[in-house]
């Protein structure tokens, strides 16, 4: 079970639900329903945006929030060594509660370095310079601006947010994974087990999860709540500037400007926040 320390009178109302839903879905699976699971949430609407605004609660805004029209960041390659991107990544799963795990099937993973091949596979360059060939490249949720993660999840458990974060609200996930398979860029991770004993160092401030519900990053929702930059972005020695798209005054405005940037799976539609300076 999830901390309940951490639950407001809304999410208890959100755990009710979540367990008419998952009988529901259980009542169909044996064939007693004929309507889509779909259809018959369509109703829950009401339901569904008060769990939005119960689990934004859980990241409610100081008076020194950090507030944008629409959040983005940009990596800057050529500022990464694979150190700054190992401090990144302890930065954010200290933070958040990720666990570590030895074996691979049961790897959580909010920020990670891969190679540029996979990073940007849909921009292949047979004469690609050496040290993008051999630099990691930190890969995290990309913030869609048109997230194909929150149409396919049936019950709302993420969600957008104005400023284009997008949430997830750990109490409202079934574990049907639908988001996981809609989500371009694998940078969403199930918990196959109780995720508890795998967290070295627990940080009170941020809810631990369970096992059966996904999870991925959150741009550091809570953190900017209370007027804190992203963990990762505190970590990164400059490689990484967070920002807003919407501002043309902004740091990450003028670095787009002034610099080439490619996005991943551009092509997708999926519209990343998420640029890379190479
Ligand atoms: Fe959703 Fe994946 Fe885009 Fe993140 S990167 S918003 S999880 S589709």
């Amino acid at each position: 079970m999830l901390d309940l320390s951490y639950r407001t009178e809304g999410e208890e109302v959100m755990e009710k639900n979540r367990r008419s839903f998952l009988k529901f879905a259980g009542i169909s699976a044996l064939g007693l329903g004929s309507l889509s699971v779909l259809s018959v949430l369509a109703t829950d609407k009401a339901a569904a945006s008060s769990a939005e605004q119960a689990a934004e609660g859980v990241f409610k805004n100081a008076d020194n929030a950090l507030t944008a029209e629409h959040w983005g960041m940009v990596v800057d390659t050529r500022k990464l060594t694979e150190e700054i991107c190992l401090e990144m990544q302890k930065a954010c799963h200290q933070i958040h509660n990720v666990p570590d795990f030895e074996e691979k099937r049961h790897e959580i993973k909010w920020i990670w370095a891969t190679e540029y091949k996979h990073a940007f596979p849909d921009l292949p360059n047979e004469y690609l310079t050496e040290r993008l060939k051999e630099l990691p490249i930190p890969v995290f949720c990309n913030q869609c601006a048109n997230p194909p993660c929150v149409q396919a999840c049936p019950t709302q458990a993420t969600f957008q947010r104005a400023d284009g974060i997008v949430l997830m609200d750990f109490h409202r996930c079934i574990g049907c994974r639908f988001c996981m398979a809609a989500c371009p860029y694998g940078s969403r991770s199930f918990n196959f087990r109780d995720p508890r004993p795998g967290i070295k160092e627990e940080n009170p401030k941020f809810p631990t999860r369970m096992k059966g519900v996904v999870e991925k990053c959150n741009f550091c929702a809570e953190r900017l709540a209370v007027g804190q930059a992203p963990a990762c972005v505190e970590a990164s020695e400059g490689a990484l500037i967070f920002g807003d798209l919407a501002d043309p005054a902004s740091e990450v405005r003028t670095l787009l400007k002034e610099n080439y940037a490619i996005r991943r799976k551009q092509n997708l539609g999926s519209n990343p926040s998420v640029y890379y300076l190479v």
